[in-house]
């Protein structure tokens, strides 16, 4: 089928239904659970805000909007290649240079609620990967892998997202081999429902936090706070995720959409 015909016809199957579009991102507000670092590592993100300007008043009459105060990684958010050390050297690593034509890819959904249900500091691995792949079909290059979990069920609670106790936060993500693995594959980012795109207990892996240090090292994205991937099939959905052009952004809170099949 050629390009055209295939525009065409995604335009006749959006307005058909045929094609539906799912919302993979959470509420935004000053509710929106944040991520809060280990004491003395760093200073947090700040509470969002959303200030009203005017609505139909004095201030103005005929129109309502509002400003905002808001950090690039808040809710359902993007993390460019220089939101991590280990990418910072990248021209085409900013939320601003990034090429339009990475924001729109295939996904390869794993699922892993079960697990992460069972064991909230469960840690998808390399072989975990290929595991679902002998299920569902490798993981091409250029295409997203994101780890469903039903974290976001969670998402109205910070202290339920974050899940945090003495020993801090247990949240699911990836091991550092899951996430070599699945550059290797050529993966054009990594997303997962929880705050970050890393596991809770991630601070302590070698390298710590392997989905920033090392996706970012290697000019690869990631997506966190996803919402709603137990709607999508493991595979054959497209997601359309593309952050704000903040001019040398390194992140934006984003509205992540996917299209899939009916049904
Ligand atoms: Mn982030």
């Amino acid at each position: 089928m050629s390009a055209v015909d295939t525009i065409n016809n995604l335009g006749a199957m959006l307005l058909s239904g045929d094609v539906e579009v799912v919302d993979l991102a959470g509420p935004l507000g000053p509710e929106t659970p944040l991520l809060k670092l280990p004491p003395d590592l760093g200073t947090n993100t700040p509470t969002i805000e959303i200030h009203k300007i005017s609505q139909y008043d004095e201030n103005g009459p005929w129109w309502a909007w509002n400003w905002l105060k808001i950090g690039e990684h808040s809710g359902t958010h993007f993390d460019a290649p220089q939101h991590w050390i280990t990418g910072k050297d990248y021209k085409d690593g900013t939320t601003d240079t990034i090429p339009p034509q990475n924001f729109v890819a295939p996904v390869n959904v794993i699922d892993c609620s079960k697990e992460s249900e069972a064991n909230n500091d469960f840690v998808l691995t390399a072989d975990g990967v290929r595991a679902w792949e002998a299920k569902h079909g490798a993981i091409k290059s250029g295409e997203w892998v994101v780890m469903r979990t039903d974290w976001y069920k969670r998402n109205h609670s910070e202290d339920a997202f974050l899940n945090m106790d003495e020993n801090g936060p247990h949240s699911p993500g990836p091991s550092v081999d899951c996430i070599e693995y699945i550059i290797e594959k050529g993966a054009i980012g990594w997303g997962s429902e929880t705050i970050g795109t890393d596991a809770g207990s991630a601070a302590t892996f070698d390298p710590p936090f392997p989905a920033h240090n090392l996706m970012h090292k290697a000019d690869r994205y990631g997506l966190a706070s996803l919402s709603h991937l137990d709607k999508l099939p493991p595979k054959g959905a497209v997601i359309i995720a593309a952050p704000l052009k903040i001019v040398n952004g390194t992140g934006s809170p984003t509205r992540v959409l996917a299209l899939k099949p009916k049904g």
